[in-house]
């Protein structure tokens, strides 16, 4: 009877010890599906609204400015990662350049881009070509960076769900932003200036929240859509 007894007690404690360990094991199992991979929660994205102050970019027929465009276009994109959960830094947030000259500018962006803890760097631009009939946005990663290739076809794939058509594959390309940036780049153009239906469109606010928008989904969708979970 006494011996019974003891086993008895011995095989509740194995039991219970059993049941805390198979608690601790799926709330372990649990929390690893739940946690957004960043430490903080959330993923920092620098947007770097391309050109600004004396370097315009490229123009439109009738004068428009590629600078001016990107710095509203970013500003929207800014907004739509902050709804899904996104911590932004701007590279610039007026109509001024980041230092005197272009190469300064090109380094102060670098080192925005480059800080501790920033995910992923988005460049906001304005496309422009000899050939008029060329519309359409594009993304475009460092030529050999998977990582980049993964993200801008991410981007693209949602910008051409959007709005439809041109339907475009990401792009490699060899621009500084993409280059130096160490955290995973696209560049996204988001369409021509030297054509006169993405002038129009890209003048409009509504086709300006939409290209905003689906840059935003394509960020994270690369990321997994881990700020999507709370
Ligand atoms: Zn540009």
């Amino acid at each position: 009877m006494r011996l019974d007894g003891e086993c008895r007690r011995m095989l509740n404690k194995v039991r219970t010890l059993g049941a805390a360990l198979l608690v601790t094991l799926l709330a372990a199992l649990f929390s690893v599906e739940t946690t957004p991979a960043a430490a903080d929660g959330k993923l920092t994205i620098v947007v770097d609204p391309g050109h600004g102050g004396t370097d315009g970019g490229a123009v439109s027929a009738d004068g428009i400015q590629e600078a001016g465009l990107n710095l509203t276009v970013a500003k929207m994109l800014k907004q739509e990662l902050e709804g899904l959960g996104f911590e932004v830094i701007l590279t610039r947030e007026d109509e001024n350049s980041l230092a005197a000259t272009k190469k300064a500018d090109m380094a102060a962006r670098r080192s925005i881009m480059n800080q501790a803890g920033v995910d992923g760097v988005v460049s906001v631009h304005m496309n422009k070509f000899t050939d008029c009939a060329v519309h359409g946005p594009m993304a475009f990663y460092m030529e050999g960076s998977e990582e980049g290739a993964k993200l801008a076809k991410a981007v693209i794939d949602c910008i051409t769900a959007a709005i439809g058509a041109p339907e475009r594959l990401a792009n490699p390309g060899d621009y500084y932003v993409i280059r130096e940036s160490d955290p995973v780049a696209v560049l996204v153009e988001c369409g021509f200036l030297s054509n006169s239906d993405d002038v129009r469109l890209l003048t409009d606010p509504a086709h300006q929240k939409i290209l905003a928008k689906a840059i935003a989904q394509g960020v994270n969708s690369y990321f997994g859509g881990v700020n999507m979970l709370d």
